[in-house]
């Protein structure tokens, strides 16, 4: 029933505030939904990364973030949970519609982010649709709809922004831009800026491997006041 779990929320989200990334060792010391909890230990993740310890807290208290981390990192699970999070407590239904957008610069790296969100995210009831190039663009738009949240390319989405009427952000929470520096290398940055403008306010986490200016650029575009989470791993 809605009121139980609402008050399972405000407890979690009364957390929220004392989160310390020096007291996190493991994933059950976030308050967690019981949900996310469950499809960690299930996915076998029990210890968070560096980068997950200290942008997880942050992402959760809705603040935007321009993290990097270089490669193998763990930057998937960093924006993954929090998504899933930001869905559970703002009690997110099939009906509700899009909630949650993953861009990211190639096929695989959607896949691989559809698989890790099917995975750690197989408790919750929520949707999920990938839109990359390469599929039939009429199938993926007839299914559109029903996602809650959609893990693309820049350009295959800016393609259903243009031209699929059944497209609608309207109630979008979060927009995770993943590997923003590749996206740039890749030549997305007039897509990427056409998404942009037409994306409603929303919480926005956005991880690079790599803080160059273009991606500077495209923080400064697409954040709000971010808190900045640099981490360097020692070899
Ligand atoms: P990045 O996006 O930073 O390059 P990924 O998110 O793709 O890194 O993660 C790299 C690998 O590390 C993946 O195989 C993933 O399953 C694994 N991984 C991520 N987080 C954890 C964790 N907390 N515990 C164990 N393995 C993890
Ligand atoms: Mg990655």
């Amino acid at each position: 029933p809605k009121n139980v779990e609402s008050n399972t929320i405000k407890a979690l989200q009364d957390r929220y505030d004392q989160i310390d990334p020096a007291n996190i060792k493991r994933f059950i010391d976030f308050p967690l939904s019981s949900h996310t909890l469950k499809g960690l230990k299930e996915s076998g993740y029990m210890f968070p990364t560096e980068i997950q310890k200290n942008t997880i807290g942050l992402s959760l208290q809705g603040h935007d973030i321009l993290g990097a981390a270089k490669t193998g990192s763990g930057k998937t699970l960093a924006f993954i949970v929090p998504l899933l999070e930001q869905l559970y407590c703002s009690q997110w239904t099939k009906l509700d519609g899009l909630g949650a957008l993953v861009i990211t610069p190639t096929r695989e790296l959607a896949y691989q982010i559809f698989e890790t969100l099917r995975n750690v995210g197989r408790f919750h009831e929520i949707s999920a649709g990938l839109i990359i190039g390469g599929k039939d663009l009429h199938f993926e738009k007839n299914r559109l709809d029903h996602c809650n949240v959609i893990i693309c390319t820049p350009g295959r989405l800016l393609q259903h922004m243009d031209t699929n009427p059944l497209f609608n952000c309207d109630n979008l929470k979060v927009l995770i831009l993943d590997e923003a520096d590749r996206c740039l290398d890749m030549g997305f940055e007039n897509d990427m800026n056409a998404i942009l403008e037409n994306l409603p306010p929303r919480q926005t986490i956005l991880f690079s491997a790599t803080q160059t200016k273009s991606v500077r650029d495209l923080a400064r575009l697409s954040l709000e006041d971010p808190k900045y989470i640099s981490v360097h791993e020692h070899e």
